[in-house]
């Protein structure tokens, strides 16, 4: 997806962390491998009557501690190494939230922006007649990620229910209120990362009430981010997106960001000062967050970075390079995998009540997700003070032991 191959930088990430715990290098060797990848090609037939030929991809990365879980992509520049190294995050970050899953991600090479609803729906029911034998409620649970949506959710679950001729929802998480999908669910990773933020603010002795914030992204994560944080008394300053930004010292209104972002498709259409991407990094807020894409901080740009608060929403945003820099800059980093864990942990408490037929109010959800996330937290900060090491590496020496020690009573290890 980017010049950065993130999967050398997981797996650099990985033999980061093991220093901290008791591995030894053929343990670690086994751990850098996903378990399982499945590769599809996925004809279509076009709206023009042409026929064209996606690649598609979902891999397990590990499955020792539960299920497989992770989104779908749908993105132009999508590789394979990608894929593998969202599954190795999504093991590490379904550990660190203490969720009973493992890791996988899936995608299909495709620009889903420039397809018609119709031709999407074909690619997605084929995908999943291509793949239905490796995913399932108690197998590999997929749900959506950059470039997919509930709308596309529906459809998969729609066809895996086809084919299996049952009804089973917890095939896949994230999907319409109205096919099992719990309300709480599509706002639950950019609230998630708004509880992350006001944890953070504690530990530095600040209250989140009145903290500036600027946001790169105003996908699914973004919105929500924005929203929940100005629901907690935070000032939001700059958003940008893929076409551009906007600017506000005195705080921009998420209302107005909505619009400008549900009638023109960016944020930047907003009648407020631009700003770039670039310039958006750079800003003195105190947290910056960024929740489009990975590997958009880099050592080219980490060091230009003022904020006190680095809250990565995105996977993978900030380069292993770059989290040096900002190690010693002292910036205060709240992971991607423990920052956005908040949309699987989403994802399971749906899981949860599709198998058991609960329905629990949006309240309940939103509270169990809190309590969750606040925990999970605080394992990894206690970690961190205990150490001596940085957020990731006390996020990762916990998430990984985790794994580890579940393939060691499997005698997989
Ligand atoms: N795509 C989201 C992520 O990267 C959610 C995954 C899920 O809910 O399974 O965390």
């Amino acid at each position: 997806m980017s010049e950065e191959n993130s999967f050398v930088n997981a797996k650099k990430q990985l033999e980061n962390a093991a220093e901290y715990i008791e591995i030894d290098d053929d343990e670690l060797e086994v751990l850098k491998k996903p378990k399982r990848i499945v590769e599809v090609n996925i004809p279509v037939k076009m709206d023009d009557g042409s026929i064209k030929n996606f690649s598609g991809y979902r891999v397990l990365f590990n499955d020792a501690r539960g299920p497989g879980k992770g989104g779908i992509r749908f993105h132009p520049d999508e590789t394979l190494d990608d894929v593998k190294a969202l599954a190795c995050w999504m093991t590490w970050k379904c550990a660190v939230a203490n969720l009973p899953f493992g890791g996988a991600k899936g995608g299909i090479v495709c620009d889903g922006r420039s397809m018609s609803d119709g031709e999407l729906e074909r690619l997605s029911r084929e995908y999943i007649r291509r793949i239905y034998k490796y995913i399932g409620p108690e197998q590999d649970i997929p749900a959506p990620d950059v470039g997919t949506n509930q709308k596309i959710m529906g459809w998969m679950v729609d066809e895996y229910e086809k084919i299996v001729g049952k009804h089973k929802p917890g095939v896949i998480t994230s999907k319409p209120v109205e096919l099992g999908g719990s309300p709480g669910r599509s706002e639950s990773t950019g609230r998630g990362v708004s509880f992350m933020i006001r944890e953070a603010a504690k530990r530095l002795g600040r209250d989140v009430e009145g903290m500036s914030l600027a946001v790169q992204g105003f996908g699914n994560v973004g919105r929500h981010l924005v929203r929940s944080a100005h629901e907690m008394g935070m000032k939001i300053v700059a958003v940008t997106d893929a076409e551009g930004g906007v600017y506000d010292d005195s705080g921009l209104d998420h209302k107005k960001l909505e619009k400008s972002m549900d009638n023109h498709g960016t944020v930047a259409k907003a009648s407020y000062d631009k700003i770039t991407n670039e310039e958006l990094f750079a800003l003195d807020a105190d947290v910056l967050s960024p929740a489009a894409i990975e590997n958009v901080i880099t050592e080219e740009n980490a060091d230009g970075i003022q904020a006190d608060i680095l809250a990565e929403a995105a996977n993978g945003p900030v380069t292993p390079k770059a989290d040096e820099i900002l190690d010693e800059k002292d910036v205060f980093q709240i992971p991607d995998f423990l920052c956005n864990s908040g949309g699987v942990t989403g994802s399971y408490f749906e899981w949860v009540q599709n198998r058991y037929g609960y329905s629990w109010t949006i309240e309940e959800f939103r509270d169990k997700l809190d309590k969750k996330l606040t925990q999970a937290f605080d394992e990894v900060y206690r970690t961190h003070k205990r150490k001596g090491i940085s957020m990731r590496d006390a996020a990762y020496s916990l998430s990984v032991k985790k794994v580890v020690d579940s393939m060691r009573s499997r005698g997989s290890l």
